[in-house]
């Protein structure tokens, strides 16, 4: 049988009628058969996650101060998700005595003690949920991440899978085949048998890794809204839904604005081609949006507008620049050795231009960065300049369509838009705008109005 994996997000599971959404999304299509759960999220009443009360929990054990109320918070929410769906009192109980256990273990090695703690909250998630599946007579079976060999590095708080972990995890596939798998999102074991956690929002990482273990026939993400949009709808109004992507465009698509994944979910993924599909709990009826390895090439040449704020660019202008073997790398090389990673790093004849993410530099670092262009390169001049925004247009079909730089340069400057640089990478996958952060909106709509209104 082909197995779908199916990971519910935190405001998915933050509330007890969520939880039954969830029964009748399972009940739909019974070859939802590995589901992997986050810790409950915000829900009305409950403007915190879990998953947070849980960090605060472990920093006031690491600072030798009181956490009850926070423990008591944490066991009411999920008492009011749990009580209700009829879990019996003694079988909460003895999955809330978890916490308390958790946050009595050693704390010498900080990280490692977070990990421990914070991953409780997907960790007592899943057992209950579990519990609660089979007072309804539905055969699940709750599966820890160490009894299924999910193996991660040991960097507590971003820890990574180990390249064979699908493989070790294979045998899944077996008991998915007898009942429904709950597996808890956000955390696997390192080889010391440590917990660790991956970065926040890493259970899409779980759902991606036991979509390649199991290969399933498709990984759906549910969360809170229909899919992605062809451009962010708090700046255009009503964009149109896509209802297909490549992997590619959506990496294109949230490097800058879109917020789809977990970045690294899609690793996994990939190897295998196994399509995702992003859902929404509160919305059933809609199909979601898609995201494959190719899409059919008669679809839409470009698939949306994406932009962001907070960047910054240092200009160099230096007289025959061209000629001078080793400036690019020289000039990327300071921004190495200062630990910062750049973004573009678009050029002319005689300058080079360096796009950083402006909020991984301090007002000494700026400083610094001159100095040593100054120092190393003797530049003619360096100019910086801050609060510039990135406005990307995306689609697979740019390789092959004419104009559309000139579309787009036309669209730009007839809503007053004036335009810093342009990056068109060699992929052909997406052309990035340098614009003023202040324009950003204005060279959203420009966009969106010229290529997606027809
Ligand atoms: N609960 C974790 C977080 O809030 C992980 C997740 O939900 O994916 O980041």
């Amino acid at each position: 049988m082909d197995f779908l994996v199916c990971k519910f997000g935190g405001s998915s599971v933050a509330t007890s009628e969520k939880m039954k959404k969830i029964v009748s999304i399972l009940k739909k299509n019974k070859n939802r058969r590995c589901v992997v759960l986050s810790a409950p999220g915000k829900a009305p009443g409950f403007n915190v996650k879990v998953t947070d009360l849980l960090i605060e929990s472990a920093q006031k054990a690491l600072n030798d101060q009181d956490y009850s109320a926070t423990i008591q918070e944490i066991r009411s929410r999920f008492m009011a998700i749990y009580e209700p769906l009829g879990v019996p009192d003694d079988v909460q109980e003895q999955i809330y005595s978890e916490i308390d256990k958790r946050l009595q273990s050693p704390k010498d090695h900080e990280a490692k003690f977070r990990d421990l703690v914070v991953s409780a909250g997907e960790d007592i998630n899943s057992k209950l949920f579990a519990q609660y599946l089979n007072t309804l007579g539905m055969n699940a079976q709750y599966v820890s991440p160490k009894d299924a060999s999910l193996i991660v590095t040991d960097q507590f708080g971003d820890a990574q899978p180990l390249d064979e972990v699908a493989m070790r995890l294979a045998s899944l596939k077996r008991i998915c085949a007898e009942k429904i798998v709950i597996f808890p999102g956000f955390f696997g074991y390192t080889e010391k048998g440590e917990v660790a956690t991956f970065s926040r929002g890493g259970s899409d990482l779980t759902g991606a890794i036991l979509a390649e273990a199991i290969d399933a026939a498709e990984y759906e993400n549910w969360t809170d809204v229909d899919g992605i949009f062809s451009a962010h709808p708090g700046i255009v109004d009503n964009p149109s839904q896509i209802s297909a992507l490549t992997y590619k465009e959506m990496r294109e698509l949230s490097y800058i604005g879109f917020n789809v994944l977990h970045e690294e979910a899609v690793k996994p993924i990939m190897k295998k081609k196994i399509p995702i599909r992003l859902r929404n709990t509160n919305n059933i009826e809609n199909k979601g949006t898609l995201i494959v390895s190719e899409r059919l090439p008669n679809e839409r040449d470009i698939i949306g507008v994406a932009s962001g704020g907070g960047y910054c660019s240092f200009t160099l202008q230096k007289f025959l620049m061209n000629r001078e073997k080793g400036f690019g790398r020289k000039t990327l090389s300071i921004i190495e050795d200062m630990d910062l990673s750049y973004e573009h790093c678009p050029s002319g004849v005689d300058n080079i231009s360096v796009i950083l993410d402006q909020t991984q530099l301090k007002a000494e670092t700026v400083n610094n960065i001159i100095r040593a262009f100054d120092e190393q390169l003797t530049p003619e001049e360096i100019k910086t300049e801050f609060g510039i925004a990135l406005v990307s247009l995306v689609g697979e079909g740019l390789i092959h369509k004419i104009g559309v730089l000139g579309q787009a340069a036309t669209a730009l400057s007839e809503s007053g838009v004036n335009i810093k640089m342009v990056n068109q990478g060699s992929s052909e996958i997406s052309i990035i705008f340098g614009i003023d952060a202040s324009d950003e909106k204005k060279a959203v709509n420009a966009l969106y109005n010229a290529f997606f209104i027809e």
